[in-house]
């Protein structure tokens, strides 16, 4: 949530009361002694109003958000089938902690646990451990904490009653919940930096910028830049070499929030999962190519050994108990039934036509981005359904701060941004492709952008000056 200030003082309340005017039909029957006064909007008004006029209130004032369909930034879904959506009008009454009293919706996200770790090939997917999150973010926060705990057990010599400061390795392309995490719970970040046309992290720099206090490498299936795999099994095996050589064992969690769900249904031989036998914990987000409107997110341990037992809480179920770990306590559990509607309703074949449909859309429209010729392509789609570009080197009246800000003008929402260290020079556009983003869509995000481009041309100089407030962008 941003954190927002009180802002009772704001001058358009006079007070609290703002004279003028609502529609007057948003009075009782009779506009004539409608409303005459706009409730206060940075205090809570004194009478209430009627449900009718309340809700057109804020429905009108929600007509100025951007259309989620049109948003190319979001990796998170905004479209699902009617039955979905009724399921979950069905379900926004339960509360996902109250196993005891929906034990039918626990058994669900139980079913969920269970069918991902047969996706992601957990060993014995019996043994295997795992929950649903509010996203992927938790469910990070989830598995660093217990990388950390697993570290401190086996450093317990030295942590916390000596110096050693326990350290979390990643490649500086990580989302910003992995800053967030180290902050939190006051671990080291150590990046590894980008290089030339590398834009994630290389395995054998990860390597070797651990050490007796690190407490995990994270890897990521899908890298919020531009779309990228990490390699995974390179990782593992240069973790291996440094096993070998030094004694270190450094466990492995991937970040799967988008690539878990893709990869599984367009990537089988890509051994990036449970197979490999360092990786301890992977997530994902339920809400983005898990197909389910935001609020979900999963975790998952390979097996009971990789979770501590001590941060596990228990929670009524049944007459018994039932393990819980989370950071929240109330949570819907709505989208953890739609969770499992989309499971069942896709299978691995749904699901599998889903994600090549995206993936398809998007390599056309970076085919298609290409075809303009003022752009240079990063990535095109074939990982992730997700591409990043740039303007070509020789393109110089228009920079992609300048395309983002126009193609609002067509309702479109694409990023632009810098890359982080070591390849600051680059600014790019990124498009993600997903359900509901169709080949029609495409074909009409490509037609506006080629549009455009006559009218960029023609200016002077890139016009964007504050590049940051461009488009506010934070992966
Ligand atoms: C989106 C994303 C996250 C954060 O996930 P939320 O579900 O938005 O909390 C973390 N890591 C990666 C790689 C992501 O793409």
């Amino acid at each position: 949530m941003p954190l927002h200030r009180g802002d009772s003082e704001a001058p358009d309340d006079e007070g609290g009361r703002r004279r003028l005017a609502v529609n007057p039909f948003h009075g009782e029957a009779n506009p004539v002694g409608g409303m005459t006064e706009a409730p206060p909007r940075h205090r809570l008004p004194d009478a209430p109003l009627p449900p009718s006029t309340a809700y057109q209130l804020v429905h009108d004032e929600l007509m100025l958000d951007g259309n989620s369909r049109l948003n190319l930034a979001t990796f998170v879904t905004t479209w699902m089938e009617p039955q979905a959506g009724v399921l979950m009008a069905e379900c926004r009454d339960k509360n996902m902690i109250d196993k005891d009293e929906y034990p039918r919706t626990a058994e669900l996200e139980k079913r969920c646990v269970a069918m991902l770790a047969d996706l992601w090939h957990a060993p014995d997917p019996a043994a295997a451990v795992g929950c649903s999150t509010t996203g992927s973010s938790e469910a990070c926060m989830l598995a660093g904490m217990a990388l950390k705990r697993r570290w401190a057990r086996g450093n317990a010599d030295r942590y916390p009653s000596r110096d050693a400061r326990p350290n979390l390795v990643m490649g500086v392309n990580v989302q910003v919940c992995w800053e967030k995490f180290c902050n939190f719970w006051e671990v080291e970040a150590r990046q590894v930096p980008m290089e030339g046309d590398r834009f994630h992290l290389d395995p054998q720099a990860a390597a070797e910028l651990c050490d007796e206090n690190t407490i995990g490498v994270v890897g990521i299936l899908g890298s919020t830049f531009d779309g990228s795999y990490e390699p995974i099994a390179d990782l593992c095996a240069a973790l291996d070499a440094l096993q070998e050589r030094t004694g270190l064992d450094v466990p492995v969690h991937v970040d799967g929030a988008s690539g878990a769900m893709v990869a599984p249904f367009l990537d089988e031989d890509l051994v990036w999962d449970f197979r490999l036998p360092r990786v301890a914990s992977i997530n994902t987000s339920g809400h983005k190519y898990g197909l389910v409107y935001p609020g979900v997110g999963w975790a998952l341990w390979r097996d009971r050994e990789a979770l501590p037992e001590e941060l596990v809480f228990r929670v009524n179920y049944l007459g018994g108990d039932m393990p819980t770990f989370a950071l929240n306590f109330s949570r819907p559990g709505a989208q953890v039934v739609a969770q499992y509607y989309s499971f069942l309703r896709l299978g691995r074949e749904g699901y599998r036509a889903v994600q090549q449909a995206a993936r398809d859309v998007a390599g056309k429209v970076a085919e298609a981005v290409a075809e303009l010729g003022d752009f240079r392509l990063l990535t095109r789609g074939d990982q992730l359904p997700v591409f990043a570009f740039t303007t070509a080197p020789d393109v110089r009246a228009y920079d992609v701060f300048d395309v983002s800000r126009r193609l609002r003008e067509s309702g479109w929402l694409v990023p632009a941004y810098t890359f982080p260290p070591h390849r600051e020079d680059l600014s790019v556009l990124r498009v993600v492709c997903r359900n509901g983003f169709s080949a029609d869509l495409a074909e009409l995000f490509v037609e506006d952008l080629g549009r455009l481009l006559p009218e960029l041309r023609r200016q002077p100089h890139p016009f964007t000056r504050d590049k940051e407030a461009a488009t506010g962008f934070h992966h």
